[in-house]
């Protein structure tokens, strides 16, 4: 299996030791868990955690004959609640860009603030460090193989140049490390789906996964990259998922403030996936349209709502008891991904929705809900959008109070005064048009 070698990856004695894993996770006491030299995490010091794949005893059967997975240990994974990593890809920075390398630090710096960290919450919130960058092979399950080595053999023009664009549209641009973060941010992913599903055997309330990641992923389509993001870290994934584990049934909700062409076009004719997406009309890249569906056996497992710009909390909450759960209560799911952008609040720059921090923990509050009552559980979230620092940080903090089942902070965060009034005639036509196409 091609495997991007990182500075970052584990090392001993110079080589990278086979069936040998290690993670550095926060705040645990576990016995198998000893004192470790400071690495790289935005955090500081840390704890690591050695593992082989016999010693966590969770390793899901391989079974398309792929690598092993290797998931935290049983006793590690048996106390959490959240899993999270964080793959702020320092080196992918565009000055004065609103996809910058400010955004992870922004969240974790909250997140710390908020003592929602594992420094503050023990063995109830882990991060996974040191996890391994995606192999060339799961991101070809989604992306062509001329996209994937076209994109690895342009870094070194970035090198010469310091910045490239590598599409048009956002427009997307490219340093020289952008091959290797993108490789990154997809196996942060893909290491959550790991423990996420290794935690749903030992109970029915594992614990959520977030990946805090960037470049973010849902428009990056098949054939290339698009709107700021590289690699579909979700649909890769959704297709890890898949093959690593037979998860065959996978659900993706995403409610980005924009349309997640590419995770559409990546499955628009797959029945096992099912994609849906809240957007706002009209905005980028003016795809999603409601009448679009899915296509051939796939006809019905897409499905797009566009929400009239000035949508907000009541819109989505309306939309979420009457399109998406009837919609995944229907499909079945084996896991749900969600596509998490922050975008649609009301102070981001880039949109005109008017969703608040509440609207936020209400999706992860309800979602976790919907997980546990359909599928053991399983549910990964992964970063999308979400360009003021300030409400993507301080949303993302309430998204880690949902899942901890902990009261919102919204109040601190929400000034009802910036709210104007929705367009609920408009939102409940286009509730009960997209119902009728389904029917819901
Ligand atoms: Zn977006």
């Amino acid at each position: 299996m091609e495997r991007l070698r990182i500075p970052s990856l584990p090392i001993l004695g110079g080589r990278m030791v086979p069936l040998l894993r290690h993670y550095c996770v926060f705040g645990t006491h576990h016995p198998l868990i000893q004192a470790a030299g400071r690495n790289q995490n935005l955090n500081g010091g840390c704890w690591s955690v050695q593992c082989t794949a016999s010693d966590s005893g969770t390793s899901a059967s391989d079974v398309n004959g792929a690598r092993k997975d290797f998931a935290l240990p049983d006793s590690l994974l048996h106390d959490a609640r959240i899993l999270y990593c964080a793959s702020p890809a320092m080196g992918h920075n565009k000055e004065s860009h609103p996809e910058s390398n400010k955004r992870v630090p922004a969240i974790v710096d909250a997140l710390e603030k908020l003592e929602l960290t594992p420094k503050h919450r023990g063995s109830q919130v882990l991060e996974i460090q040191n996890f391994y960058p995606a192999s060339l092979d799961d991101v070809a399950r989604v992306h062509s193989r001329t996209y994937i080595s076209g994109l690895e053999k342009a870094m070194s023009r970035a090198s010469d140049e310091g910045l490239i664009f590598i599409e048009g549209t956002g427009p997307t641009y490219a340093t020289h490390t952008t091959f290797q973060e993108s490789l990154l941010s997809a196996g942060a992913g893909i290491a959550l789906v790991d423990s996420v599903v290794a935690a749903s055997k030992l109970g029915p309330s594992p614990p959520l996964g977030f990946a805090l990641v960037r470049p973010p992923g849902h428009h990056a389509v098949p054939k290339g990259p698009m709107g700021f993001c590289v690699f579909g870290n979700i649909a890769v994934a959704a297709r890890y998922a898949q093959h690593q584990h037979g998860l065959k049934r996978v659900m993706i909700i995403d409610f980005d403030v924009h349309h997640g062409n590419g995770t559409c076009d990546a499955f628009y004719d797959d029945p096992d996936i099912f994609f849906l997406s809240t957007h706002q009309l009209g905005s980028y890249p003016g795809t999603g349209k409601m009448d679009l569906v899915g296509q051939g056996s796939g006809e019905g497992t897409t499905l797009n709502l566009p929400l009239p710009g000035g949508s907000g909390d009541y819109s989505m909450r309306c939309a979420f008891d009457e399109v998406v759960v009837p919609s995944v209560q229907r499909f079945k799911p084996d896991i749900i991904l969600v596509s998490a952008g922050y975008d649609a609040h009301v102070l981001d720059p880039l949109a005109g929705l008017q969703f608040t921090t509440g609207t936020f923990y209400m999706l992860a509050s309800s979602i976790k809900e919907l997980a546990r009552e359909l599928c053991g559980g399983r549910c990964v979230f992964f970063l999308e959008g979400g360009y003021n620092l300030q409400s993507l940080s301080s949303s993302v903090a309430d998204t880690f109070h949902a899942f901890l089942d902990e009261p919102s902070l919204a109040a601190q965060f929400d000034d009802p005064a910036v709210l104007y009034e929705e367009p609920t005639q408009r939102i409940k036509a286009a509730i009960e048009k997209v119902r009728h196409l389904h029917s819901l």
